[in-house]
């Protein structure tokens, strides 16, 4: 083990460059970070700071990266997992805290963008001394970025984080389950997306293929439903299905046949990478808008999907419904107002399909533009000592 016992917590967004060869503990690739080029990859998307925390006590092995504070403090969660190695854990804190950037900036959050990674066994049962670890490395870094649940780590763990910091959200008791306020944005950015097509953003009637009935997919559908939408359904756990068939009156496909079903709008509320090379080409719908992250296996997938003649509303755009609900907590905000923010996400999409037609590209460049456009004009009126 070469790690110092505390490689970081620096403050400072311009010096905090603590050694990264940190926690090579049993099982791990032996020189992990070998040939890691930290600062090229922190200047590929104009990164401000990543923070390496370790603490031997606990085997704690934490690294938070800071994309952006121009708008607000850097706002992320906390990934649990057990990466191969220091430089895929960086690599993956680094492209989650530039999505945070763009999802808040295009949600018209007061919010940068950042995500924290610890590295280990997630499905650990001693947290309690790990997570104020991490809790203490967040505080080091003073409101700088602030933390909330991901994949691996639950409201339990906030608690933990909480005794040491007070920048951290998603406690128990506060702003509860973001899966309704998702939904309602993810329902209004359906009907920008029939709007821009048709003129009318009328739902009546309109054939839904949802994929995924889970916490999201399932008040979606109430909400198409209550619409007048036909919806046909599917997910791996048939109890979810049955909810929606019951609730909705929806109709049941198989997982794999839900992108042969010919509808206006297919709605992706499951998994990621959900429009690939075997799919893209399958889809007989005009609108792909649902509340899944990173639906696109790659970008081309968003050029072929334009091709096509099909609108995308992009996913950081159109699931901002959480990220609000967040945002909500942090400033007390009551849930009508976070309810009618996530609303909002109709008017921006219709200012993404704008930008794209005016600049011929597909929505989701469009989608960065629009959130880049944003961060630039703050930036310029904050420049000046006030
Ligand atoms: P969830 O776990 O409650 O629901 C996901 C559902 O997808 C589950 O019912 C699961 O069985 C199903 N599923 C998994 N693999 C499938 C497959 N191959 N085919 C069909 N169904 C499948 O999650 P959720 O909170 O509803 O979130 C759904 C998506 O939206 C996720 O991608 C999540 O990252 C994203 N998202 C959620 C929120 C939120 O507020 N919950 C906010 C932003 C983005």
């Amino acid at each position: 083990m070469k790690a110092p016992a505390k490689s970081s917590g620096s403050s400072s967004p311009a010096a905090s460059t603590p050694a990264l060869d940190v926690g090579h503990g049993p099982g791990r690739e032996a020189g992990a970070s070998q040939g890691l080029d930290l600062f090229a990859l922190l200047a590929e998307h104009e990164h401000e700071q990543v923070s390496v925390y370790y603490d031997p006590s606990t085997g704690y092995r934490g690294i938070i990266a800071i994309h952006s504070t121009v708008l607000g403090p850097a706002l992320g969660g906390t990934r649990f997992w057990n990466y191969q190695s220091d430089r895929d854990a960086l690599i993956d804190a680094l492209r989650l805290a530039r999505g945070m950037t763009y999802k808040a900036a295009v949600a018209g959050l007061n919010l940068g963008g950042g995500k924290s990674v610890i590295i280990g066994d997630n499905r650990t049962t001693r947290r309690e001394a790990l997570f104020r670890a991490h809790g203490r490395h967040v505080e080091s870094l003073k409101g700088r970025y602030i933390t909330a649940e991901d994949v691996g780590t639950g409201t339990s763990d906030m608690e933990f984080i909480k005794a040491e910091t007070n920048h951290v959200t998603g406690l128990i008791g506060r702003s509860g389950d973001p899966s309704p306020v998702t939904a309602y944005g993810v329902y209004r950015g359906i009907k920008a997306c029939v709007r821009y097509r048709s003129g009318s953003d009328s739902l009546s009637g309109k054939a839904v293929a949802l994929q995924g009935c889970g916490s999201v997919g399932y008040h979606l559908a109430k909400l198409l439903f209550a619409e007048g939408s036909e919806i046909t359904c599917t997910d791996i756990d048939p109890q979810r299905v049955k909810r929606v068939v019951e609730d909705c009156g929806a109709t049941a496909v198989a997982p794999d046949a839900i992108f042969d079903v010919r509808a206006s709008i297919f709605a992706p509320c499951a998994l990621g990478a959900v429009i690939n090379d075997d799919t893209v080409s399958r889809l007989q719908v005009e609108i792909v808008a649902g509340a899944a992250n990173n639906q696109l296996a790659e970008d081309r997938h968003g050029d072929l999907l334009e091709r096509r003649g099909i609108t995308y509303a992009p996913d950081y755009v159109i699931n901002g419904g959480g990220l609000i609900n967040v945002n909500a907590e942090l400033h007390g905000w009551a849930p009508e107002r976070a309810r009618s923010k996530a609303g909002e996400i109709y008017d921006t999409l219709l200012r993404v399909f704008e930008i794209a037609r005016e600049e011929g590209v597909p929505s989701y460049r469009a989608a960065d533009r629009l959130a880049e456009q944003r961060i630039a004009a703050i930036a310029k009126v904050r420049r000046n000592f006030v």
